[in-house]
């Protein structure tokens, strides 16, 4: 196993560089930082600017924050400035970092494997409506976005989240971010292996630990043992699936170097099958690799997806084994991939007890505080206390007895939280886009729920699964790649000839059977004003063009 208490700062065993040198891998003997981020991670670990924050910075007011903790190291606290109101797309790219920010911050609550008790939603809820002017987004990695927050309140928003066991740690940053878990593990009755307890040892061991509190760049985590694949493993950094070995019985096939972005990758089979007890140590190597030979001059290429690239999985097995578990791992089976599209539990499921789980779809992820709180009421009133948040930005009320069924789904209803969405409710995700982020050129949230309702309106028995992701800038915070139809935010030129919010679009994306990345449409940009008309023109041939069977990727 990885040795767990070297501090970020140490050094691991040097080595004579080899030819990797230029990349900058600590393993290599590479420890001048090479860009800035580097140097500030050096500088000081990212998580002891939570004393500064609680002694400082909230008293003295945003103004007096270090430029390297408000633009870097708040981020290891799940803190990022956001952007300005008002400052069009188009000078995204122009404007310095302190132009585009304005003295609020995004604040993301680590829900790692999506899992909520109501009085954790309640305290969310709460947070939302004193701190948060109302905002609450469910993400697609299972963690809830606040805005407007100000540093002043950060602490008191901290004590609160803690004192019912949740945390912003290693939310943001170049740390392992919230593991993704199937919002179901231990629920469903088809579930192949519960891995909460996997989860909750490999969180304990290395969120908050200085031994990976400085990573080349951020690190992803999925782990699930639904037949299901609920957690989008083939884009994460690394992914725990469950698998039957036929002798060993249920454990996890692993999957390392997925990742979206520029240059988006699927990640790979390691081959290995791994017991339950096991996953903490495996994923511990892995991010171990990662730290020490991850890729650290530039951030573009830092991803673990790059080194997985050129190490291939047999040589990543072999210094997993070698170098960091000092064992060999069984081999074992792949996943058996569901031939079903959606992966979010929308709509009512048995549970293994003989009660239900009822999944609810709110707009591309937009809830609110009060509306939190509302859920929080109905789960309480109809179940057991017991939420679930979905890489999809839905969410889920466990422990439902058959006879409070219909009362839940009236009630949810209600709320405009259906559990019975359209395809296009379904199948829609966003990222924040302009309202909030820095980095955005476009509008996202607001405008994927007004195309469901015009979709809704224009195709009303349109019923084929169909995914539309749409991304406020080039990065790939709402999946654009692996989405039937991608759209990725950009200025376009109008038919007068003049430069507005637009999409350059990418079809025939799907995760699962068959993935695929979106091929991006040569010269196929469309305006915001023009979007539900392409969206209509797309699905209405794809549904009069199909043969038997066919799916949109096809
Ligand atoms: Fe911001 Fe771009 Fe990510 Fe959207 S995709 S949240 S606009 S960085």
């Amino acid at each position: 196993m990885a040795d767990t208490t070297k501090p970020a700062s140490a050094a691991p065993t040097r080595r004579k560089a080899g030819r990797h040198r230029g990349e900058g891998q600590w393993a290599a003997g590479h420890f001048t930082p090479l860009n800035g981020n580097e140097q500030f991670k050096k500088d000081d670990d990212g998580l002891n600017v939570r004393t500064r924050i609680e002694t400082i910075y909230s008293r003295t007011g945003f103004d007096s924050i270090d430029p390297n903790d408000l633009r870097g190291r708040m981020r290891w606290w799940g803190l990022y400035t956001q952007r300005r109101p008002g400052i069009d797309g188009g000078r995204t790219a122009v404007l310095e970092p302190e132009e585009l920010e304005d003295e609020y911050f995004m604040m993301r609550v680590r829900i790692d494997g999506g899992r909520l008790t109501t009085e954790q939603l309640r305290v969310i809820g709460e947070i939302s409506q004193e701190f948060a002017r109302g905002t609450a987004d469910v993400t697609d990695r299972q963690n809830v976005q606040f805005h407007w927050i100000r540093i002043e309140d950060v602490p008191e928003i901290w004590r609160r989240l803690e004192a019912v066991g949740l945390s912003t740690t290693e939310a943001c940053g170049d740390t392992p971010r919230a593991f993704l878990g199937s919002p179901v593990a231990g629920i469903a009755a088809d579930e192949i292996i519960d891995g909460t307890a996997a989860l909750e040892e490999t969180k304990r061991r290395v969120v908050g630990n200085p031994a990976y509190s400085n990573l080349p760049r951020k690190f992803k985590t999925a782990i699930s043992g639904s037949p299901l694949l609920d957690v989008a493993h083939e884009i994460n950094d690394v992914s725990f699936v469950g698998v039957r070995h036929p002798e060993l019985g249920p454990g996890f096939d692993v999957w390392v170097g997925g990742g979206l972005s520029t240059n988006p990758k699927f990640g790979v089979r390691l081959g290995a099958w791994v017991p339950e007890e096991d996953v903490p140590d495996v994923h511990e190597g892995i991010v171990s690799i990662f730290r020490d030979h991850g890729y650290r001059r530039l951030r573009n290429r830092a991803r673990l997806k790059f080194l997985v690239a050129d190490w291939g999985p047999e040589k990543f097995r072999r210094v997993l084994e070698d170098e960091y578990l000092k064992r060999k791992l069984a081999d074992g089976p792949a996943p058996e991939f569901p031939s079903q599209r959606w992966r979010d539990h929308v709509g009512v499921h048995a549970q293994k007890d003989g009660r239900f789980y009822v999944g609810f779809a709110p707009r591309v992820g937009r809830v609110d505080g009060a509306t939190l709180t509302k859920i929080a009421d109905l789960a309480e009133a109809h179940g057991s206390g017991r939420v679930r948040t979905t890489p999809e930005q839905k969410m889920i009320i466990l422990d439902v007895t058959e006879d409070r069924v219909a009362s839940l789904t009236a009630g949810l209803e209600a709320l405009d939280l259906t559990t019975e969405p359209s395809v296009f409710r379904r199948g829609t995700m966003a990222c924040t886009g302009i309202e909030f982020c820095k980095l955005a050129i476009v509008e996202t949230k607001g405008r994927a729920s007004s195309l469901i309702d015009e979709l809704e309106r224009r195709l009303p028995d349109f019923d084929e699964p169909v995914t539309i992701n749409v991304n406020g800038c080039p990065n790939s915070c709402a999946r654009i790649q692996t989405a039937d139809i991608g759209l990725k935010g950009q200025l376009v030129t109008d038919a007068d000839g003049n430069q507005v919010e637009g999409y350059q679009v990418h079809l025939g994306g799907s995760l699962g059977l068959d993935p695929a990345f979106g091929r991006k449409v040569r010269g196929l940009k469309v305006t915001a004003a023009e979007l539900p008309d392409y969206i209509e023109r797309v699905l209405t041939r794809y549904r009069a063009e199909r043969q038997d069977g066919e799916r949109f990727a096809q």
